[in-house]
This record gives structure tokens, sequence and C-alpha cells, in this order.
């Protein structure tokens, strides 16, 4: 028999009370499944609100009531330099200098902003190289500005695929390609964590081999951002962009952001698409026809802030602060481990061929695990979920699962690990 008292909730509740870091969940909406919290696992898709979150929404509806057209000046958070709210915030959370960070937009059309930019095939060098499987939405964008030059995927995109037998990308791999076709590459684009299988690519070892073989290096940090400590700026990345609806907490369609290193911010030696609000802000409103860049980040913001919803996402980010990244990332190892502790657990004791296919080492990966339970298909999935279990099913067969330190508890996960001993025994 295994040993499951470390999963009794009495056990359980005394780890979360204990913890170095208390939780913050009394400060999130937590949905509601027969009347009890539900085990949330999906803040990797859509993170919980923020109770903050409709004050700050409704502050701007008042000023906006208040104010009129004014607001832009006397809102309490003037709406003409918004923005301006985030450079710190997200400066600290993806460990960046003020001036390369911009709230803007949604994650693919800064995808796109960015490789406007920084994807520019020339000559012989006219390749990307990125993981395969990518999610779709970084694929479309990908291929698109592929044709988009002239060139043809088919040809032009190099994926990078796990090991035969494996899930998990090799860096090595990737390096092996920039050495012996690295003159062919002008951009290697992968996503931060994979968000398939939760892994956690060595950001920085990728963007030495991709600079190393003359190519610009970029990430797409969706399900990197407030899941693992980055250091953007010192791991020398050319550029990067996020959602921040799904570890952020900043609610559907959120705005989303961009990194843009030092180095390039105030380069004229690339195509950028540019409206209003990237240029100066001194001279914003004299209206003048040529174009003078913000020389920061923000010279790729196009157009006015999204008030209502960067509102949220501020509420939000101020959590983040409050609690520190670094915080964050110890308990979330604590989280998963015993999330994982649990799962290896059942599988000995139903004889269940319970598979985690995000890396073992917590140096390579974030909060997500990733499960394929052989042999159970999706069932398994839909007596988790009328258990109250709300985690995603990615087809063909993978299970993902996402304990976010700031919401998620010891307890959620021993409940979890109780529903899944006994939705497997009897296989
Ligand atoms: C969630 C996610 C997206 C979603 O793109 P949107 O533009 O926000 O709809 C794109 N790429 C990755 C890697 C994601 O994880």
């Amino acid at each position: 028999m295994e040993d499951f008292s470390p999963y009794e909730l009495d056990h359980a509740r005394a780890l979360d009370a204990q913890d170095a870091l208390p939780t913050r969940r009394a400060e999130f909406h937590v949905p509601q499944h027969n009347g009890e919290d539900t085990i949330y696992f999906t803040g990797n898709s859509l993170g919980l609100q923020p109770k903050a979150a409709a004050d700050a929404l409704q502050t701007e509806l008042d000023d906006w009531a208040e104010h009129g057209v004014e607001g832009h000046f006397r809102a309490r958070n003037p709406w003409v330099s918004y923005h301006e709210r985030f450079a710190a915030g997200l400066a600290q959370l993806v460990g960046a200098k003020p001036e390369e960070v911009v709230a803007m937009n949604a994650l693919t059309v800064n995808l796109h902003l960015l490789l406007v930019s920084f994807y520019r095939p020339e000559g012989k060098r006219t390749k990307i190289l990125c993981e395969a499987k990518a999610f779709p939405s970084d694929q479309y964008a990908l291929a698109s500005q592929v044709r988009f030059h002239g060139g043809d995927p088919e040809t032009d995109i190099i994926e990078i695929a796990p090991r035969e037998g494996t899930s998990i990308i090799e860096e090595a791999d990737i390096e092996a390609v920039l050495r012996t076709s690295g003159d062919e590459i002008a951009l290697v684009m992968m996503g931060g964590v994979q968000y398939f299988t939760g892994q956690w690519l060595d950001m920085a070892r990728i963007t030495r081999a991709a600079h190393a073989a003359g190519a610009i290096c970029g990430f797409d940090l969706a399900h990197a951002v407030g899941n693992v400590p980055l250091q953007l700026h010192d791991w020398d990345i050319d550029f990067a962009c996020w959602c921040t609806y799904k570890y952020l907490n900043s609610g559907p369609g959120a705005v989303a952001g961009a990194f843009v290193h030092r180095r390039h911010v105030q380069s004229t030696s690339f195509p950028r698409f540019e409206g209003w609000w990237g240029h100066n802000a001194e001279r914003r409103f004299l209206m003048e026809p040529e174009f003078d860049s913000m020389g920061t980040a923000e010279a790729w913001q196009m157009s006015n802030a999204p008030v209502f919803n960067m509102a949220i996402h501020a509420a939000s980010l101020e959590q983040f602060s409050s609690v520190g990244m670094e915080a964050l990332r110890a308990k979330s190892l604590r989280l998963t481990a015993y999330l994982e502790a649990g799962i290896q657990a059942v599988a000995r004791q139903n004889n269940a061929q319970l598979e985690v296919i995000t890396p073992a080492d917590p140096d390579r990966r974030g909060c997500q695990l990733s499960l394929v339970a052989h042999g159970f298909g999706r069932e398994l999935f839909q007596t988790l979920t009328d258990a109250g279990v709300v985690a995603d099913w990615r087809e063909p067969n993978v299970i993902r699962m996402a304990p976010v330190p700031l919401y998620n508890t010891f307890e959620d996960i021993a409940r979890f690990v109780r529903v899944l001993k006994s939705a497997t025994e009897n296989n």
C-alpha cells in the first residue's frame, strides 16, 4: 500500500497554514462546483479574477462619467499616460529595463508587429527556427510572415521536435542546427515555456546559440510570464511578447505585453509599423507629420490605451509586485512537487500508467504538469471534471494541470490526488 497520509486533507491544510508564502486565494473569485470551490488548475489558460478587478474597472467608469474627455488629464489615473503605469511592474516581472517593455494589443498581434521588425530574411539567411507543435496561433503567425516575405513555410521554417520517444526538446539539438545551418537562419523563435508539455526552455542558452550563428532570438512568453522568473535583459533576448490572461490574471482578451532589448529600441535600421502612441510623448499632440520615435519599446505602441482592460491588468500586476516572482516561484516548486508525487503515488497504488510528460527536472518546467493517462482516454478527464476538477484536455490525450502559487493550495492538490486515486482504481 502506498502512503497517502500526505494527501489527507488535514495534512494538506497544515501545509497551507505553515507555508512560507501564505496563499492569496482570498483575493480571488474561485468558481464553484456543487457548492464547493472547484479545484481550479487552468490558471495557465485563464487566470482567476482578482477581487480588486471590479473596483479598478469601476474607478475608470466613474472617471469617464464624471469627466468625459477631460478624463485624459483629470482621471485619477490620467488616460493620456495610462500605459506608463505598466513599465515598472512589467520590467520587474520579466527582468527588463522599464524602457524595454510595453503593455499593448493582444499577443498574436504583438508577435506580428515584432516580426515585422525582427524577421528580415535576406540573401541566404531566410529561415525561422522554432519548436515543433508550437501553439497554433504562433505557427500561423510564422508561416504567414514567411509568405508575406515571398518565402515558402515548407522550406523556410525549421522545427525542432522532441527526441524520439520523449516529449522534451533538447537545447543541444537547437544548438546543433544552429551550428550546421546557422548561416541560413534569420530568426530563432520559441515558446519560453511550451504550452503543451510545460517544458521551460533554457532561454539564455538558446539566445547565446542564436547570436553565435548571427540570428535574432525571440520568445513567446504566454506560458512563462508570471509562472517562472525571467531575466530578459540579462539573457540578451532580442524581443519577446506575452498575453496577460493566463498566469497574469488580467481577464479574457486582456492587453498583452512586449519586450524589445535596449540595444534595439532606438535603432532605425529596421522597419516597424508605427502609430501616434509610439511618437515622442512630448510632441505627440503637436500633430506633426514626421514620426519622432519614443526611443523605447513604446515606439511599437500604435494606439492610445484600452483603459478598461488595462485597469484590471494594473490591479493584477500590483499583486505580483507585492508578492514578488522569487517567492512565487519558490512556492510554485513546492506545489508542483507535491502534485507530481501525488500522481506517482496513485500510479503505483493503482498500477496505472500515469505518465507526466513534463520534464522531471524542476529547472526545466514551470508550475504546469501534463499528464498522459495511458489506457484511460477522455472518460478519465470527464470523471475528474464531474468531481469538480477544472483541468484541460488537449488532443490527442493530454491533461494539463497548473497549480498556481498565488491561489492554488496544497488542499486543492490533495483533493485532486484523492479524486485521481478513485478515478483510476480497478482499471
Ligand atoms: C495562449 C497563447 C496564444 C494566444 O494568442 P492570443 O493572441 O492571445 O489569442 C498564443 N500563443 C501561445 C504560445 C499561447 O500560449
